[in-house]
């Protein structure tokens, strides 16, 4: 079966063949596939926004594997410069957040780090295999703009930045291209305010001289002036380092199509002088909350721990976004989450029903089903259908190829009776709903009447759906 995946730079959902594959490819021999997702930053505790971007990581990745490939992910963490905003004097997140709290910037973005590693694990997304911080790769990022320096590609502004000339970068737009005009329009209007003493509007930084007064905590000494690598140079570093010059997949947010990423593309390819940088781009959209933007001032603004502590499970969470694919905006609302919390009750609670059952079902390929969901390009609403579709008649033959779905990709504790203690059927009640279950099915209604009011008696209701009961605390 072909895994498809769309494909940013062609806009088109493109049948997979990494570089290990490709007969087009020259260059030395691949061993694995090699995947670069940008970053979650660490000047907050990440929202369920980034949270998403995280899991749409560990899902490309899963999924390719799932499909046999072996692959190797590097997931950046940018531990620097992050600017409030270019009005506020060039003043860094980090640092402000630092003064604020009195510890240091680099304890900031250490506190944060954590914070974002114990979300990962809660919310079973496994390590990446690389895990770079930006802060150090400062030599390897100044490495990179002496190399374009040398090759002719960059200019200076006295005192303030080096900025890269796209204007000799002949296919700068070709990421953008089918907004070219909105981001042009963009860009003039930015213009008109202020140009910064750049040649042509595309034109980025590669490094901003730290030009304010006192030391900076972050800053560095480089060939030109102390200051700072810009944002784009960090992941193009980091991604040659550790991917080589070129490599499969590249990752992130929806949000980098129009900026972050070109700049990456353009900085790499005028490198190495090879093109493409990368054969796949592959963007994750944004979360959305009651259809909006999530922003602090509308309250709508969760982490975690929010989720947490209104008796979510991380997990819930994780089965949430399944809901919805990577590619396509998603909606969060509590009753939505709610939703999400009560499926994944009832498949849980269905697969411990079957795992006790003997009726075998029908006996389909369930992985190839699952396979070929999965293979139009990572489409996960249409795995949880396949997913329900198994599960619904009580087909055992299908729990073998659940398992492994489980362990290579839902990882939502499928398998694993944890639901919370208050949730927890105590064993007579089980075995009392079972007794029912059986007269029941015996079609003897007068025994199995007398059986639910014993639950009763002991602060129980039983509630028969289609296929399966339900116990819940009176
Ligand atoms: P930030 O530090 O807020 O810029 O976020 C880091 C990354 O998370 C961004 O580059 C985005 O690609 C991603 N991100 C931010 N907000 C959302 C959202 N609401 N949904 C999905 N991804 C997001
Ligand atoms: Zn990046």
């Amino acid at each position: 079966m072909k895994l498809k995946l769309y494909n940013t730079l062609t806009r088109e959902k493109e049948e997979f063949i990494p570089l290990m594959e490709d007969p087009n490819y020259k260059w030395e021999k691949k061993d694995f596939v090699w995947m670069y997702s940008c970053w979650p930053t660490v000047y907050y505790t990440p929202h369920i926004g980034n949270l998403r971007a995280s899991f749409s990581a560990d899902l490309i990745r899963n999924t390719l594997k799932y499909f046999w490939y072996p692959v190797k992910a590097v997931m950046n963490i940018t531990d620097v410069w992050h600017l409030v905003s270019d009005a506020d004097d060039w003043e860094d997140k980090l640092e402000k957040w630092a003064k604020r709290d009195g510890i240091s910037a680099w304890e900031v973005a250490k506190r944060y780090e954590e914070i974002f590693m114990r979300g990962l694990e809660d919310m079973n997304i496994e390590k990446f295999d690389v895990m770079p911080r930006a802060t150090e790769h400062i030599k390897e990022q100044i490495e990179l703009v002496k190399l374009l320096e040398e090759k002719g590609y960059t200019y200076e502004v006295p005192w303030d930045w080096i900025y890269m000339d796209t204007s000799k970068v002949d296919d700068y737009w070709k990421l953008i291209w089918p907004n070219y005009k909105k981001r042009l329009e963009e860009l003039k209007a930015w213009e008109r305010v202020d140009m910064k003493g750049k040649k042509n509007a595309t034109d980025f930084a590669l490094w901003k001289f730290s030009m304010v007064k006192g030391k900076r905590e972050m800053e560095r000494d480089s060939p030109w002036w102390v200051g700072f690598p810009w944002w784009h140079i960090e992941c193009s570093a980091m991604s040659s380092k550790y991917l080589g010059e070129q490599f499969d997949i590249h990752h992130w947010g929806s949000d980098h199509i129009t900026i972050h990423h070109p700049n990456e593309i353009a900085q790499a390819e005028c490198w190495f002088g090879k093109k493409p940088r990368v054969k796949y781009w592959i963007h994750n959209e944004f979360l959305q909350v009651d259809w909006g933007k999530m922003s602090k001032s509308l309250w709508n603004f969760y982490s975690l721990e929010d989720i947490k502590a209104r008796g979510y499970s991380p997990l819930d969470l994780r089965y949430f976004y399944f809901k919805a694919q990577y590619w396509n905006f998603q909606n969060f609302t509590w009753e939505a989450l709610d939703q999400a919390k009560s499926e994944r009750k009832g498949l849980i609670k269905k697969i411990n029903s079957i795992l006790e059952s003997n009726e075998e079902g029908e006996n389909i390929n369930w992985k190839e089903k699952f396979q070929e969901a999965l293979a139009d390009n990572i489409n996960t609403p249409k795995l949880l259908s396949e997913l329900h579709i198994a599960l619904a008649k009580w087909w055992k033959y299908a729990i073998d190829a659940i398992k492994e779905l489980e362990d290579k990709i839902l990882k939502i504790g499928l398998f694993a009776w944890e639901l919370s203690e208050e949730n927890q059927v105590p064993e007579d009640i089980i075995v009392l709903a079972e007794e029912r279950k059986k007269a029941k099915s015996e079609k003897n209604y007068a025994l199995a009447d007398e059986i639910r009011e014993k639950i009763k008696d002991k602060w129980w209701l039983v509630k028969d759906n289609k296929e399966w009961y339900e116990l819940q605390k009176i």
